[in-house]
């Protein structure tokens, strides 16, 4: 398997090279050249499969000659094998034809381990093959930095700088990565927005003087390994809700467009999906987008759903590419334009091509409180803030009557307790695999938001 640039001009690489390159070297994102196909059949006979298997089987296409079926198929079970649930992404029953998809029973209580985990041992796995290092530098706003942080500890060939803004992230999502304690782990909290995060890491990707002695790695969701590992959970779901014979739709909350858009990916091999719902709160760019053919960026609204509260979602240039004619060189033009004046409209290509698969919603907060209190009250069910946007979209969504509707839980509640007890009265409690939280020791830097700061301190701490 081959992999493209979305802008077109960077070299083509194989599974094992865009795993380890992250960003590709003309700024845009890599794709597989083309989507391997499964048949009705091959699907069929899914069916049944433990977790681990049905990972091997989804993404062996995508790994190519770069690991053996068996290797992938050990590294799935040592990957899943660390979830606190055997079915590793369960589905639950809300009503007759609403479902939940529990991805947060990972080590860290959101989906994101679900491809961080695996993501880890293939960044060891292809640098002991090059006898290599690996540097990752990365910003996060919460879940990405502990899910990271607890897929690389610990790891020999692979170090990670994590930054956040200072005070802006939750005590339980600052703990989870403060209190891992492995040489390998470097926590910085920098006085700023995490926008200034994300671009001091921007920079440094781009800095000669750091690119010339370390490799530097991505973790964020521009990874294309981390997207192919959420394509095997809309598997799992349409398998069990009937699937290949029935079509299912999904609800997605939706922040930088990676988890929905390895549901895209999935219907690509032919996985029959009725509708990828783009579930977002009030920073609604893709809503607009999708509805309207407008890509303007305005200011983040911060909200309970931080993961969400983004105006620029990285992986919607895959899909622009890959219904707008996969022209790289057209969309470089688009995204510089974008770039610049931080709004472009949709071809009509574009805007054709998303609407048969995708559907946008936007809930504000009053509708997430809703949907928070509609799982608890008619369904017994706790769920997070960003679950809940998706189960309001999934709600309101018109579809045909007989397609079950499945509704991401992208993270656990109990990472968001504030939240989820003023919408149902009820504090949901840490799952006792993740111990004493809040009695170790936490281990991080403090540094001023200069790029200066960030930068050498970086160079000064790694091996
Ligand atoms: C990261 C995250 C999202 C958004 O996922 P994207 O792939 O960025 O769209 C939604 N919910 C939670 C809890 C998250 O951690």
């Amino acid at each position: 398997m081959k992999y493209v640039s979305t802008r077109g001009s960077a070299p083509s690489l194989d599974f094992a090279g865009v795993t380890l390159a992250g960003l590709a070297s003309d700024g845009g994102l890599y794709v597989p050249a083309q989507w391997p196909r499964f048949t009705h059949d091959e699907i069929a006979a899914m069916r049944g499969l433990p977790y681990s298997e049905l990972a091997a089987r989804v993404m062996q296409p995508f790994v190519g000659d770069c690991l053996t079926p068996e290797r992938l198929r050990e590294l799935t079970a040592k990957a899943y094998g660390r979830f606190a649930h055997a079915a590793v992404t369960p589905l639950t029953q809300l009503d007759e034809r609403q479902w939940l998809l529990e991805l947060f029973h990972g080590p860290t209580l959101a989906f994101k381990d679900v491809a961080l985990q695996l993501l880890g041992l293939l960044f060891e796995e292809f640098l002991a093959r090059e006898d290599g290092s690996l540097t990752i530098v990365g910003a996060t706003s919460g879940d990405t930095g502990s899910a990271a942080i607890d897929a690389v500890a610990g790891l020999d060939r692979v170090e990670i700088f994590m930054l956040h803004p200072k005070g802006r992230v939750s005590d339980v999502q600052r703990r989870q990565m403060t209190t891992v304690r492995a040489p390998n782990v470097h926590n910085i909290a920098i006085d700023g927005s995490f926008d200034d995060a994300q671009a001091m890491v921007k920079r440094i990707f781009a800095d000669r003087d750091v690119t010339d002695t370390h490799r530097i790695g991505a973790v964020n969701s521009i990874n294309w390994a981390r997207l192919m590992a959420q394509v095997v959970y809309y598997f799992a779901a349409a398998l069990q809700l009937g699937g290949p014979d029935r079509k299912v739709a999904f609800s997605v909350p939706t922040g930088n467009f990676g988890d929905v858009f390895a549901g895209h990916v999935a219907a690509q091999m032919g996985l029959p999906i009725e509708r990828l719902i783009v579930a977002t709160n009030v920073n609604d760019i893709l809503h607009r987008a999708l509805s309207a053919g407008d890509y303007s960026a305005g200011e983040v609204t911060p909200t309970a759903a931080p993961s969400m509260d983004i105006q620029v979602s990285s992986n919607f240039e895959r899909l622009l590419f890959d219904v707008g004619g996969r022209d790289g060189i057209a969309l470089a033009e688009q995204m510089r334009g974008f770039e610049s004046a931080r709004a472009m409209q949709l071809t009509n290509a574009q805007r054709e091509g998303a609407s048969a698969l995708f559907t946008s919603m936007r809930a504000d907060e009053d509708d997430m409180a809703r949907g928070m209190r509609w799982a608890c009250e008619d369904c017994a069910e706790i769920v997070d803030p960003h679950t809940a946007i998706g189960l309001h979209a999934a709600r309101v969504a018109e579809l045909p009557h007989d397609v079950p509707v499945v509704t991401l839980a992208t993270a656990h509640p109990a990472k968001f307790p504030d939240a989820v007890e003023r919408a149902t009265g009820t504090r949901p409690g840490l799952p006792a695999r993740v111990g004493d939280l809040f009695a170790r020791e936490e281990a991080y830097r403090e540094l001023p938001g200069t790029y200066e700061a960030v930068r050498d301190h970086i160079v000064g701490h790694s091996a």
